[in-house]
């Protein structure tokens, strides 16, 4: 153990050991360490009790409706980027129980779901992540009504971060302004190294609780040498970012684009499936739905995602409001990169790419606006 505490952003250096000691250290205080591993065929963000639970060697080749794990020559824990899952999948649950009923007397009783909120400790969040959480507090913490399930797991977790240095083909947070480096928002930091006979961890610290948790394990000094090493790291990977989206003026081009001729193109390929939306780190959208026995002697009322792909979703006394798939479709991105911006005065988009790849018809949204822009560009152009 280390005696003294590191100062609040300061950087320090720790080994593929002290990665071990630091997730003992967070289990030790109570903490469920949710992390990248394998799981179905993609780094997905699971429990991870130690070390050897990280994605070791492994990496992803990602493209639009394309997810494949690749091998790597090293072994390397954190090359990859954002996988299908996202911190939302924890604090913002898929499903959970509201509260149970049971008949008494000829009434019910209620009785609340009275489950404590666990407590994560999210290892391996990237800059992207970081900033759908944010979205994510200001939606559902932040306005009139705030969601106490939400709050509970929020306020409960810790966060480690990794600063990207393997973005994929999908990635545009650089578009967005959202990555590849966290500056914020986290408790610690952490930048992969890793070279012939070296493996080792910069660790930026963010929070007290980041440094309490550090001086429980062996660390060194960060030397300017290994600093400079970690920003070169994720400036390589910005640099590699090609993927783009021109966000100049474009929450009026898809307000004023209503009724554009491509959203019929983009309707012929989309299977309103709804995936996009259940990747999408920053889509809040729930359904709640009521059970019972078939003796009538219980009840319960769940809490699940839900999606504007659904059909029910619209559903108010006798029809639902959107029909058509186009419909559907245009909801979505004109929310995420339009609406959303008059809502909750941000863009709805981190750039993470989730929605690209694992669309399975591949349709693209950096490619659907750029359609839309370039028609609009020419329309303009003739006038
Ligand atoms: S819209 Fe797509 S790229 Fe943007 S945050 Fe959601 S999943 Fe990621
Ligand atoms: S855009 Fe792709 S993922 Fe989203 S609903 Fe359509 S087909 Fe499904």
């Amino acid at each position: 153990m280390n005696a003294c505490l590191p100062d609040i952003r300061s950087a320090v250096r720790i080994d593929c050991q002290g990665l071990g000691s630091l997730i003992a250290a967070i289990r030790r205080r109570g903490y469920q360490v949710i992390g990248p591993h394998l799981q179905d065929g993609a780094i997905s963000y699971g429990p991870i009790q130690e070390i050897e639970d990280l994605p070791i060697g492994w990496t992803a080749e990602q493209g639009p409706a394309f997810y494949r794990l690749q091998r790597r020559s090293d072994s390397a824990m954190f090359q990859y980027a954002a996988g299908p899952k996202s911190l939302k999948d924890f604090i913002h649950p898929s499903e959970i129980r509201l509260f149970s009923a049971v008949r008494e007397e000829g009434a019910f009783r209620i009785l609340p779901n009275s489950d404590p909120a666990p407590r994560y400790a999210f290892l391996g969040v990237r800059a992207c992540e970081l900033a759908a959480a944010g979205i994510q507090d200001r939606v559902l913490l932040e306005g009139r009504y705030s969601d106490p399930i939400y709050r509970a797991r929020r306020g409960n977790s810790i966060i480690i971060a990794v600063q990207c240095s393997a973005p994929s083909e999908v990635c545009f947070c650089t578009s967005m302004g959202t990555g590849p480096r966290a500056e914020a928002g986290f408790d610690l930091a952490l930048t992969e190294l890793i070279g012939p006979g070296s493996h080792e961890f910069v660790v930026e610290v963010g929070t007290q609780l980041g440094a309490e948790l550090l001086s429980e394990i062996e660390f060194s000094d960060a030397s300017p040498d290994l600093r400079n090493q970690a920003q070169a790291a994720t400036q390589a990977a910005a640099a590699s970012i090609q993927r783009r989206l021109d966000t100049n003026g474009l929450r009026e081009v898809l307000r004023d684009n209503f009724d554009h001729p491509h959203w019929d193109d983009v309707a012929q390929r989309c299977l309103a499936c709804g995936n996009c939306t259940q990747v999408c780190p920053t889509c809040f959208c729930v359904n709640v739905e009521d059970s019972t026995d078939v003796a009538g002697q219980t009840a319960e009322r769940w809490r699940r995602w839900d999606s504007c792909y659904s059909l029910a979703f619209t559903y108010i006394h006798g029809g639902s409001v959107r029909v058509s798939t186009k419909s559907r479709y245009r909801q979505w991105l004109t929310h995420k990169l339009s609406y959303w911006h008059d809502q909750f005065a941000s863009s709805g988009c981190v750039g993470c790419g989730r929605c690209i790849a694992w669309c399975p018809a591949g349709i693209d949204l950096t490619q659907e606006v750029a359609a839309i822009r370039a028609a609009t560009n020419q329309t303009e152009g003739t006038k």
